[in-house]
């Protein structure tokens, strides 16, 4: 489902991703770890290019983009389509009710009439639990709420790929389980998805792949059973040992 190939991004004279190989097939769950500033986000903003890769070439699905070459920016929104993604803020329209909210994409995007954006929308608020809110306003709702609330506005674009930015960083301690749940019951349904973390508990119980990465390489990756219990590279130990 997705493929990296030889994937860079420089900010001016920092070289962010030095050349990145992935590969993650559909259904699968990958979590990104590694220290601050190795380029965990980066790699996921490269995916749904809202950081344009220097050099590399990056497959979803059916489409490829090739950076050595200047890529049409029609081909870049048509590519970007296939990703939903949810950040470690919620962005949500603070003017609009929830519903209005996940109707928003379907409507402007896909031009999908407003009866099927409105049922569509709805069907999604309880898949998230928020059947019973779906007419408040983001600032009545708690943070784990707004945030499963931001993952069905990217559900109701029918991505192929879910990537996740750090979802439960800004909540507060409590309210972390609930946007957890969401994402297990996500990846229990055969959701491919690409998620950045520090909910190692997360990674453990629900990553059929752990990637670490370190200074804009992947140093190691393999099933959580083997790269948590038994890592292979040094630096991989020292980071492990550092957070737990
Ligand atoms: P991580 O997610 O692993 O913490 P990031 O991908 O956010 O790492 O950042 C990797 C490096 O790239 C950091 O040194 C960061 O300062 C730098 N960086 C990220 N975004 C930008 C940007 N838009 N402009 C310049 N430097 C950036």
């Amino acid at each position: 489902m997705i493929s990296i190939n030889g994937l860079t991004k420089n900010f001016g004279e920092l070289e962010v991703l030095k050349g990145i190989n992935l590969q993650v097939e559909k259904g699968r769950v990958v979590v990104v770890i590694g220290p601050s500033g190795s380029g965990k986000t980066t790699l996921l903003r490269c995916l749904n290019i809202l950081e344009v890769p220097t050099s590399g070439v990056v497959s979803i699905g059916e489409q490829t983009l090739d950076f050595s070459d200047r890529v049409a920016n029609k081909h870049i929104a048509a590519f970007r389509r296939q990703t939903g993604m949810v950040f470690q803020g919620y962005n949500l329209f603070p003017h609009k009710t929830a519903l209005e909210n996940v109707m928003e994409g379907p409507l402007t995007v896909k031009k999908e009439t407003k009866k099927a954006a409105r049922t569509k929308a709805a069907s999604l608020l309880n898949k998230v639990g928020l059947g019973d809110k779906m007419d408040v306003y983001p600032y009545q709702l708690s943070g784990g709420q707004q945030q499963r609330v931001g993952i069905a506005r990217a559900l109701a674009m029918e991505p192929n790929v879910m990537l996740f930015d750090e979802p439960t960083s800004a909540l507060d301690p409590e309210l972390v389980g609930e946007v957890l749940k969401v994402m297990k019951d996500l990846a229990k349904e055969g959701m491919t998805m690409m998620v950045v973390t520090h909910e190692m508990r997360f990674a453990k119980e629900v990553a059929d792949e752990i990637i670490f990465m370190e200074d804009g390489i992947v140093v190691e990756k393999g099933a959580p059973a083997t790269l948590f219990s038994n890592p292979q590279q040094v630096r991989t130990r020292q980071f492990l040992r550092m957070i737990q």
